[in-house]
């Protein structure tokens, strides 16, 4: 690990590839040119580990199949296995890994038609999608800039779970909560993240949630199988009798990273968990909205997927 930090350091533009399903798709249409590939696919961040103080600990190269498929995981943070079974195929999710799902590039389909401008691809060079079709993109915290979503479903529940993200690099480590990782585009949309160059992701943390088993994961989308999230919602509802205790809600689909709906959840705490609230809620997770020409159907969408996600987290969670 030390080696392939000081390596990628050493070089101005390395990159670490390990399961590569998003990275090769880019390398081999000249997207990401590095100066030299690190293939950290053989260090040993393989491992699932169940830590003391009841966090569970997913190695950086733990696939996403192996998370999905995981007894602990399964149990006490489901709406994490089913977020990871509703994206891509069976396939990728077998290659993909889990420090790989973080760093996807958020993007749009212009950024792979190299026949249009693209300020991801090369900044100041212009966003057509503001202008052009832009049904699949933002309606929260957009920029001119850039107005592509984030377009994992693993990093949704990673954003309601409140995970941390560990990295490191020849200065050493550092833990980097989950709502810090991805930016949103303002004038630099080419930085998905905040990570500093040469940093490596080690692994993720999850910390314990006592209602985390209600948590559901719901996905709408315009097909069923391997296509993005046109909105999706991670949910997780403490319910005590009628009364909601805690709650947790974020968003996929809508934002250039995976979106925290904190003044709703500030809301829902102490309410009746009834549709009247829940439809409270999606307004104020909504307040802000700026859809795009083609996008204004993504509010209304986002605001059913908000109430759905809840009323069926306070049943008990389970299959939305
Ligand atoms: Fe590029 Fe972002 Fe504009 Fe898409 S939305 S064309 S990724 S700058």
């Amino acid at each position: 690990m030390e080696d392939a930090v000081n390596r990628a350091v050493a070089k101005q533009d390395s990159m670490f590839i390990a399961g590569g399903t998003n990275l090769v798709d880019r390398l081999k249409v000249f997207l990401d040119e590095p100066s030299q590939l690190i293939d950290i696919s053989r260090l040993q961040m393989h491992q699932i580990s169940p830590m003391t103080d009841g966090s569970i600990r997913l190695g950086a190269l733990v696939t996403n199949t192996t998370v999905a498929d995981h007894q602990q995981i399964r149990r006490d943070y489901p709406l994490l296995a089913r977020a990871i079974l509703s994206g891509a195929s069976q396939q990728i999710r077998n290659m993909a890994t889990v420090g790989g799902n973080l760093l996807q590039r958020t993007r749009c389909p212009y950024y792979y038609d190299t026949a249009f401008p693209c300020n991801k691809r090369q900044p100041g060079a212009g966003c057509p999608a503001v202008t052009g079709i832009n049904r699949g993109h933002a309606i929260l915290g957009a920029s001119e800039h850039c107005v592509a979503v984030q377009p994992s479903d693993m990093c949704v529940a990673l954003a309601a779970l409140d995970a941390v993200v560990e990295v490191v690099s020849p200065q050493g480590q550092r833990q980097i909560p989950f709502a810090d990782f991805h930016r949103l585009p303002e004038n630099t949309p080419q930085q998905d993240t905040n990570l500093e160059p040469g940093e490596l992701i080690t692994g993720v943390t999850l910390p314990p949630l006592s209602f985390a088993q209600s948590g559901v994961y719901l996905k709408l989308r315009d097909r069923t199988s391997y296509s993005f999230a046109l909105v999706s919602v991670a949910a997780a509802v403490n319910l005590v009798g009628e009364q909601i205790q805690d709650v947790r809600l974020a968003m996929g689909g809508v934002a250039h990273k995976p979106w925290r709906a904190t003044a709703a959840e500030e809301f829902l705490i102490g309410k009746p968990a009834d549709i009247a609230t829940f439809t409270q809620a999606a307004e104020i997770a909504l307040q802000g909205a700026k859809p795009l020409a083609h996008n204004h159907y993504k509010v209304e969408l986002t605001k059913r997927a908000i109430r759905r996600a809840l009323k069926v987290s306070t049943q008990g969670g389970g299959i939305v």
